[in-house]
């Protein structure tokens, strides 16, 4: 039997992996189908204190990681498919057969990319419509594309791909951005990028690869077309909490409910994104892991005394 197990290898589930193996309480990380989490698909960081020349996602997370297992942290490299959890078991089914049996758990198993959820865009999954700028915008080098949503995501994504491409317009649906001023301001001072105001995606156009797509203005109803190679969906992200959803108690978007990271099972803890509606940052996912870890230490410690 472990003492804690951590699901999900981003800044929440490796700054809990810190906390606990320096606690001597040698945590097991199940990393997870994206080990690193969201912040491997992002592309510079500058708003994690503690490095103020911008740093690379991918490489924060790999300093937490070697950071944690300095201390004793163990990795599996495989996916939750299963949980059973009874106070004082937790049992882990992991997708490769095996299980796991602990004491405590920590979930940390962030959000996922939403899509807006159109047939013409599921069936072009891959074939020019990504929920992913960094990982695929260095196909559509010199070429136009278009990027959905309001927030931070859409402008750093529409930032990214506008070193690469000839023209982005990123299409959102009110008069007013969602995101940081300071990331709005990029977007807008940028010659590459326009924004179509107040504009909703009807359809993407194209039978084996994205050609264009059909926009709707939400105030005037009037319909146009705009031709683009690449569609990248940045509409924000749902939390990865189906696998819990019918043992935790989770809130109406399916966010994990908390009070100071404890879930609504004794020993059962969730740190990040998974449990965040509201602050979706890396240093807050670190931040929470932190508690967690401090949570698990104290519940270990009074179940012992
Ligand atoms: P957000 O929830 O902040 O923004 C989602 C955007 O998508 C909104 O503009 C929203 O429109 C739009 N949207 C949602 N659903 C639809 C739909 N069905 N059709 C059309 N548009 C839709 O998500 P993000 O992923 O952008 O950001 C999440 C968090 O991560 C935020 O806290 C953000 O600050 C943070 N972040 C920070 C970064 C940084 O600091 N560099 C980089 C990336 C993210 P509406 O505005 O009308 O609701």
């Amino acid at each position: 039997m472990e003492d804690v197990v951590i699901l999900g290898s981003g800044p929440a589930g490796l700054c809990a992996a810190l906390y606990t193996a320096r606690a001597n309480l040698s945590p097991v990380v199940v990393e997870g189908l994206q080990p690193g989490g969201q912040l491997t698909t992002t592309t510079e960081v500058e708003n994690y204190p503690g490095f103020p020349e911008p740093c690379d996602g991918t490489d924060l997370v790999m300093r937490m990681r070697s950071q944690a297992e300095r201390f004793g942290t163990r990795y599996i490299a495989d996916e939750v498919v299963a949980t059973d959890l009874q106070p004082g078991k937790l049992t882990i089914s992991l997708s490769g057969g095996d299980q796991l049996e602990t004491r405590t758990l920590i979930i940390a198993t962030g959000a996922s990319a939403r899509y807006l959820g159109l047939p013409s865009e599921q069936r072009l999954i891959g074939k020019g419509v990504s929920g992913c700028a960094t990982c695929d915008g260095a196909f559509y080098r010199g070429q136009k594309v278009a990027v959905v949503g309001g927030g931070d995501t859409a402008m750093e994504d529409a930032l990214f791909l506008s070193r690469l491409v000839e023209h982005v317009t990123v299409i959102h649906r009110r008069d007013a951005l969602r995101a940081s001023q300071i990331m709005g301001d990029r977007v807008l001072a940028n010659e590459k990028i326009t924004v179509a105001w107040e504009c909703v995606v009807d359809e993407v156009l194209g039978e084996d690869g994205v050609e264009g797509v059909r926009l709707r203005n939400v105030k005037t109803g009037d319909v146009s077309e705009i031709a683009v190679t690449g569609f990248f969906v940045a509409i924000g992200h749902d939390p990865n909490t189906t696998i819990f959803a019918d043992q935790l108690d989770v809130d109406e978007q399916g966010f994990l409910v908390t009070t100071n990271t404890r879930t609504s099972i004794p020993g059962v803890y969730a740190a990040g994104d998974v449990q965040d509606p509201l602050y979706k940052q890396a240093v807050t996912a670190a931040g929470t892991g932190c508690m967690a870890a401090l949570e698990v230490e104290r519940f270990l410690a009074t179940a012992e005394a």
